[in-house]
């Protein structure tokens, strides 16, 4: 058995296969080996790293903020309690209480910053992944292949669009399709496939819904940079888009 040590909480894995860390859910796998050896993606790993520890440290201060304001919230209960029984005259009741359930506001909202701590912690890891792909992508298109799969949009979904119902486009597996999706992590994306070759055919029909297209124009030419994978979610053996990407021509 492999123990694994995370990088950014230290929460030690006794499990080899354990994706993500139980502490605070940094994505424990790498790229494959072959990846890495591009001092971009070993940068962007850096980066992704150095933010997962300063957000975590974010939290875990935020966490020992909202305990520390537990123990004051409840002190201060016991002290009105005992107050109350002992009727002392000395305490102004009321403005104790107005004073508690001012803190009690604030303790209130502690939680929801938490959590959107949580979310920014989240998005981060994800981001950064995406990013990843990005270069890579850049890089060299035909280093995703192997971990990519062939989709196309399905009939049924090209046609209702034709017909202009706002509906969500539909992929599926296709090895005539021109568009990759590439799983990093938890999150599926999509890509226009290596060597893709845009005509305006191809545009107008697909690749503008599925890409905001930065600088295209019919004569533009085939190569253009990846700014931002489309993201797809997977339902059965199908994926809908959810959100668009980006092309620079
Ligand atoms: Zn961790």
């Amino acid at each position: 058995m492999v123990q694994l040590k995370c990088p950014v909480c230290g929460q030690e894995h006794i499990e080899s296969k354990v994706e993500f860390c139980l502490n605070c859910s940094y994505l424990l796998t790498t790229y494959s080996p072959n990846l890495l050896e591009y001092p971009e993606i070993q940068q962007r790993e850096n980066k992704r790293l150095l933010l997962a520890r300063e957000a975590w440290n974010k939290y875990s201060n935020l966490q020992k903020q909202l305990e520390t304001a537990n123990e004051e919230e409840s002190l201060l209960k016991q002290q009105l309690q005992a107050a109350s029984e002992d009727n002392q005259p000395s305490l102004n009741n009321s403005s104790v209480e107005q004073y508690l359930s001012k803190i009690s506001s604030n303790i209130q909202y502690l939680p929801n910053m938490l959590t959107i701590l949580q979310q920014i912690h989240e998005n981060l890891v994800s981001q950064s992944l995406g990013n990843g792909l990005v270069s890579a992508y850049n890089i060299n298109p035909h280093s995703l292949s192997e971990q990519a799969i062939t989709v196309y949009e399905t009939e049924y979904s090209f046609k209702q669009r034709l017909l202009g119902k706002k509906i969500q486009p539909i992929l599926e597996s296709d090895s005539r399709g021109n568009y990759w999706i590439i799983t990093e992590g938890n999150d599926e994306y999509l890509v226009p496939k290596a060597n893709i070759k845009i005509n305006e055919h191809n545009y107008l029909a697909t690749i503008s819904t599925f890409f905001n297209c930065l600088g295209y124009n019919s004569n533009s030419s085939n190569t253009f940079t990846l700014v931002k994978p489309a993201k797809v979610y997977k339902i059965g053996e199908q994926w809908e888009l959810i959100k668009i990407g980006e092309l620079q021509f």
